[in-house]
């Protein structure tokens, strides 16, 4: 059916040709060879899970789970399960996901397209690390398996491949076993931008979460001040006696009704939600509970809205841990002074890459952070492209919105052999997007 779909930035609006297959051999069924991808929940921000007047298949009917071992923690679940289920369905039997990035309105099939990561990707890497082997129709309309051991090209390839290289039915991955569904967390105000950096070093040694909020409108000697929040998983003994050791949450209680219009930001209005958000920060318990450590936007629902119709942009980038502290000066320099308007951000340092081709983790400063859309973001993100490249560094597709494909081939050094694996498996480009299309990664 000819539907309108977008990115969770909803700064693009395209026509698609979407179906929602209920079964393998429904996904089998649809492939068309004009063009077809998967979609999960829609999160990537920009064009990932578009492609337009093309076949989109979404894929959240197929959310079954298949079978799970309490002992070991091991799940195996179709590719439309999201992590909102996982949370809702083993965290009372204490398991959350493994690894988790900061939605849980995501698929497992997103998940390893985008190989998603989370607050504690310095220590325990992105999400190939819970996956043991996938089952994806490919090309030919065969369903096969990958792992470490069994197709580990197609594996690896997959996880940051965007959906490019066939479709994911199910997923068999390791659950983390907790004592608690509740984190123990302290928030750290910090003055400038290497006293932050200092922090956040000192605090990736001792706490397995650690993510920072810099203040995105202080400039000059206050560049970079921010509240840094810790934590890890709370043990029973541990925990107040008033809080349900294995509480799940009912979900999200506000939601934003409409698309605001745009008249309601402006760089007073950012300044002022700016400040709240460090107070809320500033001001955090002692426990909070897993939802609102990992997940603190998922409390209002479609908040996307509240940036008005020309949607946002989220750009995220990472730089070597090598010289990083000046370059990642330099960007916040270039963000700050670009006269748009900087809005909720995230700093934190990473681990080493994987052996994914196309992962975006590497080992150095990550910093995500939004942009309204207004005339001149463009130029903004290329001119911020170039000093990330130029610093060895790159921007994570899932959030990608404007990247140009000379660029990504600069910051993505292992792309030749990703587009081996994709010749090999989908030689004629049935599996195609927007972004895939826009970066050169199908032809
Ligand atoms: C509030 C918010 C916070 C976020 N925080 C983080 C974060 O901390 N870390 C992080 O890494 N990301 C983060 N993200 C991005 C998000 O985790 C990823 O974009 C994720 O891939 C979205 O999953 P999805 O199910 O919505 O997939 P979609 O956005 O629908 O699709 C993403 C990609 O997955 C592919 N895909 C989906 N299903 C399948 C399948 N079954 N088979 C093959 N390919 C498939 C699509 O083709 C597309 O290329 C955040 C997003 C939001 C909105």
């Amino acid at each position: 059916m000819k539907t309108t779909l977008w990115g969770w930035g909803a700064q693009r609006r395209v026509e698609c040709d979407v179906f929602a297959p209920e079964s393998t051999s429904d996904v089998r069924g649809l492939l068309d060879t004009q063009g077809t991808l998967a979609r999960g929940l829609g999160r990537s921000y920009g064009d990932a899970a578009l492609n337009e007047h093309r076949r989109v298949l979404t894929m959240t009917r197929l959310d079954r789970y298949l079978s799970f071992d309490e002992t070991t923690g091991v799940l195996r679940a179709e590719a439309g399960v999201s992590l909102v289920q996982i949370v809702r369905d083993f965290g009372p039997r204490g398991f959350l996901p493994l690894i988790t990035p900061g939605t849980k309105f995501v698929t497992l099939g997103g998940c390893i397209a985008n190989d998603v990561h989370g607050k504690a990707h310095h220590a325990q890497g992105s999400f190939l690390e819970s996956v043991d082997s996938f089952r994806m129709v490919t090309a030919t309309g065969a369903t096969v398996t990958a792992s470490r051991s069994e197709n580990a090209d197609l594996f690896f390839a997959s996880f940051g491949g965007m959906g490019l290289l066939g479709v994911i039915t199910d997923v068999t991955l390791e659950l983390r076993r907790v004592e608690t569904t509740w984190f123990r967390q302290r928030a750290i105000v910090v003055k400038h931008l290497e006293a932050m950096l200092d922090a956040l070093e000192e605090a990736d040694a001792t706490f397995p979460y650690s993510v920072a909020y810099v203040d995105p409108l202080a400039t000059g000697a206050s560049l970079g001040r921010g509240v840094l929040t810790v934590g890890d998983h709370a043990t029973r003994a541990e925990l107040p006696k008033a809080k349900e050791p294995l509480h799940v949450g009912a979900g999200a209680k506000l939601v934003v009704p409409f698309e605001l219009p745009e008249l309601t930001l402006n760089p007073l209005t950012i300044r002022v939600v700016n400040q709240v958000i460090q107070a809320v920060l500033r001001n955090a318990g002692d426990f909070s509970h897993a939802e609102s450590f990992f997940y603190p936007l998922d409390a209002i629902n479609e908040w996307n809205r509240g940036y008005g119709r020309r949607g946002f942009i989220q750009y995220q980038f990472v730089v070597p841990m090598e010289g990083g502290r000046q370059t990642l000066r330099a960007l916040l320099e270039t963000i700050v002074s670009s006269g748009q308007l900087p809005f909720l951000n995230i700093l934190k340092r990473m681990g080493p890459s994987n052996a994914a081709p196309l992962s975006f983790p590497m080992k150095g400063y990550t910093f995500a952070i939004d942009f309204p859309v207004r005339d001149g973001l463009v130029e903004l993100t290329h001119r911020l492209d170039a000093m990330v490249a130029d610093a060895g560094g790159r921007t994570y597709l899932g959030k990608d919105s404007y990247l140009e494909a000379a660029t990504f081939r600069r910051m993505y050094a292992r792309l030749d052999e990703w587009l081996a694996v994709k010749r090999t498996w989908d030689p004629a480009n049935v599996f195609t997007s927007d972004l895939g299309r826009r970066l050169a990664l199908v032809g």
